[in-house]
């Protein structure tokens, strides 16, 4: 029997655990990934959080926040997808489901510190195609070198787009609405500064193997479609009109 389960290991989660164990609680973390860290975790750079007046990198936020809580007595376990939480009025306690292999965990609280997903494209996807959601280190290898395209206006695309642009890649980075609009300041100075980034307002509608339609959305545009013809394999793309000529 647990103080405490925490559901999540990402930034919420494991400063959840830390502070509980710091209180002296029985915690326990679940966390569905391998990787704790959550969304933090896949963070190249983190300017905000208190106490790193350069910035940090998630990893290592999330290695040194991990390190901490478990010296303070938080026990923390990755692989364990949370499928039930349910109260037993009869004993008063939360019984925690997790999978593989379900297994109950009892305690006295539950917190919940489950983040969010990626918004899925609404866009017909080729299942042929791998369509990468989020921009994992692991897949900076494919995109080294080549024209990329980045879906997304908020900091995690910026992020990306930074990021694949350091390693060579060009980057046409799609977006519905103006940046400014859903980005940090911060990153549409860098992303404005950065010649390899080319930032287009446009919507995509299909995602084939051979090709990406969008629809442009920028002010006073007809409804364009445009094509991005996939030149080789991996995440390679080259426009076939001017919406996105720059970058190709
Ligand atoms: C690339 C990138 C850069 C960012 N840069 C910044 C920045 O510079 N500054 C800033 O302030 N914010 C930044 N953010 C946002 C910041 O990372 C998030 O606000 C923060 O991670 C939210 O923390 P969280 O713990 O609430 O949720 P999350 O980080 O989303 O973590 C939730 C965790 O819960 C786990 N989980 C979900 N469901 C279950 C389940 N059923 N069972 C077990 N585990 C589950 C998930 O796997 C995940 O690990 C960035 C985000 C990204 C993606």
């Amino acid at each position: 029997m647990h103080d405490v389960v925490i559901i999540g290991g990402g930034p919420a989660g494991l400063s959840a655990a830390l502070n509980g164990a710091a209180e002296g609680l029985d915690v326990l973390l679940l966390e569905r990934r391998a990787a704790l860290g959550g969304q933090a975790g896949t963070s190249a750079r983190i300017e905000n959080y208190l106490g790193w007046p350069n910035g940090v990198n998630g990893e290592s936020l999330t290695r040194k926040a991990t390190k901490q809580a478990q010296r303070l007595g938080a026990v923390i376990r990755a692989n364990r997808n949370v499928i039930a939480v349910k109260h037993n009025e009869a004993t008063g306690m939360w019984v925690t489901t997790a999978t593989p292999s379900p297994r109950a965990y009892v305690s006295r609280a539950v917190i919940l510190a489950t983040g969010v997903d990626y918004r899925r494209l609404d866009a017909k996807v080729d299942p042929n195609r791998l369509a990468l959601y989020g921009a994992p280190a692991s897949a900076h290898d494919e995109c080294e070198d080549r024209p990329v395209m980045v879906v997304g206006g908020g900091n995690s695309a910026g992020q990306a787009s930074l990021n694949l642009s350091h390693i060579g890649a060009r980057v046409a980075l799609l977006v519905r609405h103006p940046l400014i609009t859903s980005m940090s300041p911060y990153l549409i100075e860098r992303i404005a500064a950065d010649h390899h980034i080319d930032a287009q307002l446009g919507e995509v509608r299909l995602i084939k193997s051979s090709s990406i339609a969008a629809t442009s959305t920028a002010p006073g545009s007809s409804t364009q479609t445009t094509n991005f013809r996939q030149t080789n394999r991996g995440c390679s793309w080259q426009a076939t009109s001017d919406l996105v000529a720059s970058s190709a």
